[in-house]
């Protein structure tokens, strides 16, 4: 399709149909869709940066891959402001304690992405003092693997964060608590 020409998925807007006519001056959806429309592009993430994948973080944030671009620019190191915990780095027994507590304080509905495999499994540090994997701590919603993941793949990991917040779902807590309700007793 070249420039000018009519974009047959969009639907027909007649600016003459304004005010009473038939056109598509008004649409019609659900009210659960247009909240998960608004959160799916609204997210603001608190970065959870202990080691180097918090470089890659600041990467994806910064002009070049522009994490603005999906509406979740909007970094904040207050977790009563953000429903986005990114932890990017190594998560040892000592800070552990303090990620659950961060998690607890910020509000729901909110989502967990684990970045790199030092946060998702410990990494190479397979030793007694590095908690092997933040699911030990809180729940997980998308790992993005990598040592580091390229800015790229936490762009790929968020936007798959979004098709499952798009289909309505809460964060990773809310299915366990719904799976676990409907479980047969
Ligand atoms: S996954 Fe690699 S880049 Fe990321 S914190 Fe661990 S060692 Fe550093």
């Amino acid at each position: 399709m070249g420039i000018g020409e009519p974009n047959a998925n969009l639907p027909a807007f007649d600016p003459k149909a304004r005010g009473g006519g038939a056109g598509a001056d008004f649409l019609t959806t659900r009210l659960e869709t247009m909240v998960a429309w608004a959160r799916r592009n609204s997210l603001w993430p608190l970065p959870f940066a202990t080691a180097c994948c918090g470089i890659e973080f600041m990467s994806v944030a910064a002009a070049h891959y522009d994490i603005s671009r999906f509406g979740s620019e909007v970094i904040r190191f207050s977790p009563r402001q953000a429903d986005l915990l990114i932890v990017a780095g190594t998560v040892n027994d000592k800070i552990a304690p303090i990620l659950r507590r961060i998690y607890d304080e910020m509000p729901e509905p909110k989502w967990v992405i684990s970045m790199g495999v030092c946060a998702s499994s410990g990494g190479f540090y397979r030793a007694y003092h590095v908690t092997q994997g933040i699911d030990e701590i809180v729940p997980v919603d998308v790992y993005v693997p990598g040592c580091p993941p390229t800015p790229e793949q936490l762009m790929y990991g968020i936007i798959r964060l979004q098709e499952e917040i798009a289909t309505g779902r809460k964060s990773r807590d809310h299915r366990s608590a719904r799976a676990a309700a409907e479980r047969p007793a």
